[in-house]
C-alpha cells in the first residue's frame, strides 16, 4: 500500500465563535484521488483552507510526508507541494491568462521547467495558449475553471486541493472538469478534491470521506460509498 502523504489527526478551526472543524481525521495517501463530500457548510472549504494554511488549526496536527505543516505559512506549504485551487475559479480578473499561470509558479526559480510546465498546462487546456494576452476575468466561466487548475498546476505541486471544481459550471464542461482531474492524478499528482456533485466525484475517486458540521461521519471506498444506503439518500438523490 502507499504510504500516507497529507494526515489529518483532531484538526479542529473556526471563525471567531464558529468551530467549523470539530476534530478531523483524514489521510491521503501518495497518489491517491481522494474526495470529500458533504452538505452546505459541512466544513469542506475549512478543512482545504486548515491544509493549506490560510484557516490556522486550533487543536490537532496535520502532517505532510510525516512532517508537521500545521503552524506553516501558506506559501511555505505551497513550497513544499501542496496547491490549493479554490472554490469559485479565484483567478486574478485584471491580469492576463499568462500572468494569471506566472503567478502559479512564484515560488520557482527553475524556469527550463516553469516553460516546460506551461507547455504541459497548454497540453491540457488549448483554450489557454489561444487566449494568453486576455483579460482573465473576460473569459468565460469554464475558462476561469481551466485557467485557476492551471494556476494550480504551474507549482507543480505533489498534492493539489481542489475545492468544488464542477461549481457554476455546464454540464459539459462538468464532465470536462472531472476528466482533467482523473487526468492530473493519472499523470502522478495525488489529489484531494472538495466536491458539491458527489455523484461525478465518488467515480473518479479511489476513497471518500463525508463531512457532516464539522466531523467525518463515514469514509471509505468510494465505490463502497456510492452504494451506502445513508450516503445515497443523503447525497446522491436517493
Ligand atoms: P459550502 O459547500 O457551502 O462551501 P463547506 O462544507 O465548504 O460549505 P465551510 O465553508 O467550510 O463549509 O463552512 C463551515 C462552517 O464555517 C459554516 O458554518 C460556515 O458558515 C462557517 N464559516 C465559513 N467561513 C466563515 C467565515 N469567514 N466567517 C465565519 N464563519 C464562516
Amino acid at each position: 500500500m502507499a504510504s500516507t502523504m497529507l494526515r489529518l489527526e483532531g484538526v479542529r478551526a473556526g471563525y471567531g465563535p464558529v468551530e467549523a472543524l470539530k476534530g478531523i481525521d483524514l489521510e491521503v495517501r501518495e497518489g491517491e484521488l481522494v474526495t470529500l463530500i458533504g452538505a452546505n457548510g459541512a466544513g469542506k472549504t475549512s478543512t482545504l483552507k486548515a491544509i493549506s494554511g490560510v484557516l490556522r488549526a486550533s487543536a490537532g496536527r496535520i502532517t505532510f510526508d510525516g512532517a508537521d505543516i500545521h503552524r506553516l505559512k501558506p506559501a511555505q506549504i505551497l513550497k513544499l507541494g501542496i496547491a490549493h485551487c479554490p472554490e469559485g475559479r479565484r483567478v486574478f480578473p485584471y491580469m492576463t491568462v499568462r500572468e494569471n499561470l506566472e503567478m502559479g509558479a512564484f515560488t520557482r526559480s527553475d524556469s527550463t521547467a516553469v516553460r516546460a510546465d506551461l507547455d504541459r498546462v497548454f497540453g491540457m487546456f488549448p483554450i489557454l495558449r489561444e487566449r494568453l494576452a486576455q483579460v482573465a476575468g473576460t473569459l468565460s466561466g469554464g475558462e476561469q475553471q481551466m485557467l485557476a487548475i492551471g494556476r494550480a498546476l504551474m507549482s507543480r505541486p505533489r498534492l493539489v486541493l481542489f475545492d468544488e471544481p464542477s461549481l457554476g459550471l455546464a454540464p459539459t464542461i462538468v464532465e470536462r472538469v472531472f476528466r482533467i482531474v482523473a487526468e492530473i492524478r493519472a499523470q502522478g499528482t495525488t489529489v484531494l478534491m472538495v466536491e458539491q456533485n458527489a455523484h461525478l466525484a465518488l467515480r473518479i475517486a479511489d476513497r471518500g470521506y463525508v463531512l457532516e458540521t464539522g466531523t467525518i461521519a463515514l469514509d471509505g471506498a468510494a465505490g463502497a460509498l456510492a452504494r451506502d444506503e445513508h450516503v445515497r439518500r443523503a447525497y446522491l438523490g436517493g
